[in-house]
């Protein structure tokens, strides 16, 4: 910590210097030990890596002033951060000391991101079909794909365009006069080396079509349209790099009985107007088979019953939906002369005729009661 250099120092203005000085001064010092300026050189990248640490501090109202109090030694905080300042953050700095569309875009290859930046290789995308069931409980699923790998027997060249470097350099003219610009080579986009010979099959970037069986682990309670991620398992990156990602879109089969609404399961049930009327029990579909439920005697058209935790589990948590059964009474539409005499006999019995108390909610009261 105390071999630690002076951030004024460091960026070469005075204590007093205002905020503008202070980004002047840190963007010559940026372009002077900038990585690209000084490939393989330590102490370049060191002293960059300072610069920009230095500049952190003082670009900011707060910690410039604790700095100018207590030194490189914060109280209570650890120091500065120094070290675990990357590359990346340091680049990414950029944005507001050069501004875009500054001519240092192109001197620093676009934000300089495009230098460290590890090569990854192109996403593959699958859908996915599954049924309900699948989706309740979850499911381990062996998916054929697809994958571009890199192929064997391919050998390479240097390129030619950038020497092998991967970059290309030219001069450009900025605010500071001529400057080297570095960005990465189109011809081998960066990789340095060409293929010079490939087997058939393969195409120009080295890479070849292989089948492959991944195993794809589903949890419970994923829904149409959701997409799943599987880092790594995309197709591979042309001459090295990390492979890109396996998206995986789910397409729900709709089911015959159940029907989804979010983690609810609903399914439709039709009773006879006399089971209605005498009660009974009966046997609804239901995850992972069937469920036995009891009808009331008496129990009107349109009621609604829930088995609870009978849905769908949430995909994010630990709670479950239910299962809502609706009732539907069904009037019979063709009656024979037998039934007929027997249902005439009943017409003007007294309990025959409909006189709905506040118990018998109507249509809204249920929906406000069940969705409300
Ligand atoms: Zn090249």
């Amino acid at each position: 910590m105390s071999t630690k250099r002076d951030y004024y120092e460091i960026l070469g203005v005075s204590k007093n210097a205002t905020p503008e000085e202070i980004k002047k001064a840190y963007r010559k010092v940026a372009i002077q030990f900038h990585p690209d300026k000084n490939p393989g050189n330590k102490e370049a990248e060191e002293k960059f890596k300072e610069a920009a640490e230095a500049y952190e501090v003082l670009s900011d109202n707060d910690k410039r002033a604790q700095y100018d109090r207590f030194g490189h030694q914060r109280p209570g905080a650890g120091g500065f951060r120094g070290q675990d300042m990357n590359m990346e953050d340091i680049f990414s700095q950029f944005g507001d000391i050069f501004g875009g569309g500054s001519p240092f875009d192109s001197f620093f290859g676009g934000g300089g991101g495009g230098r460290t930046r590890q090569r990854k290789g192109s996403n593959l995308r699958i859908k996915l079909k599954l049924s309900l069931e699948e989706i309740a409980n979850g499911v381990e699923k062996k998916i054929k794909v697809n994958r571009l790998i890199r192929a064997e027997g391919v050998t390479f060249k240097n390129c030619t365009t950038c020497g092998g470097t991967g970059q290309v350099r030219k001069v450009v003219n900025t605010m500071l006069g001529q400057m080297v610009s570095t960005s990465s080579c189109p011809a081998c986009n960066g990789a340095g080396q060409l293929i010079d010979k490939r087997p058939p099959g393969v195409d120009s970037s080295g890479l070849v079509s292989k089948e492959d069986v991944i195993s794809v682990k589903i949890p419970a309670g994923v829904s149409d349209g959701m997409q799943l991620s599987m880092s790594g398992k995309g197709n591979e990156a042309p001459g090295g790099g990390v492979p890109g990602d396996l998206l995986i879109l789910i397409e729900e089969t709709e089911d015959k009985e159940l029907k989804r609404n979010g983690n609810d399961l609903i399914y439709d049930l039709h009773i006879s107007f006399i089971d209605a009327a005498l009660g009974t029990t009966v046997e609804v579909p239901s995850i992972g088979g069937k469920a036995r439920i009891k009808i009331e005697p008496g129990t009107q058209s349109g009621k609604i019953l829930r088995l609870r935790g009978k849905g769908l589990k949430d995909i994010n948590g630990y709670s479950s939906g239910d299962q809502l059964i609706y009732i539907n009474v069904w009037t019979p539409k063709k009656l024979t002369a037998e039934e007929k005499t027997k249902l005439e006999g009943l017409r003007n019995s007294p309990n025959f005729q409909p006189h709905p108390d506040s118990s018998d909610k109507g249509f809204f009261d249920r929906m406000k009661e069940y969705f409300g």
